[in-house]
């Protein structure tokens, strides 16, 4: 069993330092929130009165904070971590920040000899307090293995991410995707109840296709990632119904700003003589767009 500093004891951080201390492990925790350090001293942590006693005499110490800079801050400010922290120990950043302050702050904890991982965690406050998170752990093989038997306190799934960073980029890519497509969704709904239409149909219809599962394990494996291009369905064919139900949104006074910019996508791909390939190719040509290399000759 571990001694760990636990920083941030909100919505997530609260319910995963407690399941820590279900483990069986040792915490000193610390938040700015008094209330929410005394809920923690309930449950068998010990209270510390800055990032630096929280991180003194541990093997670990976790962060599970709002932002970057606060990040930053509890690492490098008055009173921080950096101040206290035994070589040997390892801090795991368990919160959501920009891959690139992640990539500078392992960087300068490595410039001092500190060791340090990311390990973001997918899903909600409700898997934190079941301990059912998913952790996207970003480090060496080592520091994964050393992490994990913390992981399993906190998540029933760990996913080696590839290597330092790389956590923190899957996180992002990850929540970019399934934030976008709640804005689609409710664009799509309203649209649907704009026009009359029964709301628990449209999600019956949505649910058998592509439109309600995604098209990762549906449009894509057989085609662009296959590279065959051949059309199932065509760009030139997407591109007519996005314009219809743009043009429907437009006249019942909806607006479609995520529709929109799709369309133009489809207006891209077929600019550039992909109107009669799969609808898939629009992956294909944002790679392209994007100065990527081609797959697909
Ligand atoms: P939260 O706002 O509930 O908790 C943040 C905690 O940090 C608060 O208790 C706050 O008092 C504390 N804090 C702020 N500044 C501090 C400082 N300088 N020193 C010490 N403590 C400080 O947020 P949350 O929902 O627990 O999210 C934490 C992280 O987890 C975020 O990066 C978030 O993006 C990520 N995340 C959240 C969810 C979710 O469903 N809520 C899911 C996955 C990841």
């Amino acid at each position: 069993m571990s001694t760990i500093g636990f920083i941030g004891l909100g919505q997530m951080g609260s319910p995963m330092a407690a399941n820590l201390i279900k483990g069986g492990h040792s915490l000193r925790v610390f938040d700015i929130s008094a209330e929410a350090v005394a809920d923690l001293v309930s449950k068998g942590a010990v209270a510390a009165k800055t990032p630096a006693e929280a991180a003194l005499d541990v093997e670990f110490v976790v962060t599970m904070l709002p932002n970057g800079g606060l990040v930053r801050n509890v690492i490098f400010g008055e009173d921080g971590v950096a101040t206290t922290l035994s070589k040997e120990a390892m801090l795991i950043d368990m919160s959501t920040i920009h891959p690139f302050e992640t990539d500078a702050l392992i960087k300068e904890m490595a410039e001092q000899g500190f060791q340090m991982m990311e390990a973001p965690v997918g899903r909600t406050s409700v898997h934190a307090i079941k301990g059912e998170l998913l952790i996207m752990a970003g480090g060496s093989k080592e520091q994964i293995e050393r992490a994990q038997p913390l992981f399993d306190c906190m998540g029933s799934e760990t996913v080696d991410c590839g290597g330092p960073g790389k956590g923190g980029r899957v996180k992002i890519i990850n929540n970019y995707m399934s934030i976008a497509l709640n804005a689609l969704s409710a664009e799509a709904i309203t649209l649907a109840e704009a026009i009359g239409l029964d709301f628990d149909t449209a999600m019956k219809v949505m649910s058998g296709t592509p439109a309600g599962n995604g098209h990762f394990t549906t449009t894509w494996p057989g085609k662009v990632l296959a590279g065959d291009l051949s059309p199932a369905f065509m760009v030139d064919l997407a591109h007519k119904d996005l314009g219809i139900a743009l043009d429907l949104a437009n006249q019942v006074n909806v607006p479609m700003p995520c529709g929109a910019a799709s369309r133009e996508l489809y207006s891209i791909t077929r600019a550039a003589g992909r109107g009669r390939q799969d609808w898939t190719s629009v992956l294909e040509q944002l790679r392209v767009t994007s100065g990527l290399e081609p797959k697909i000759k």
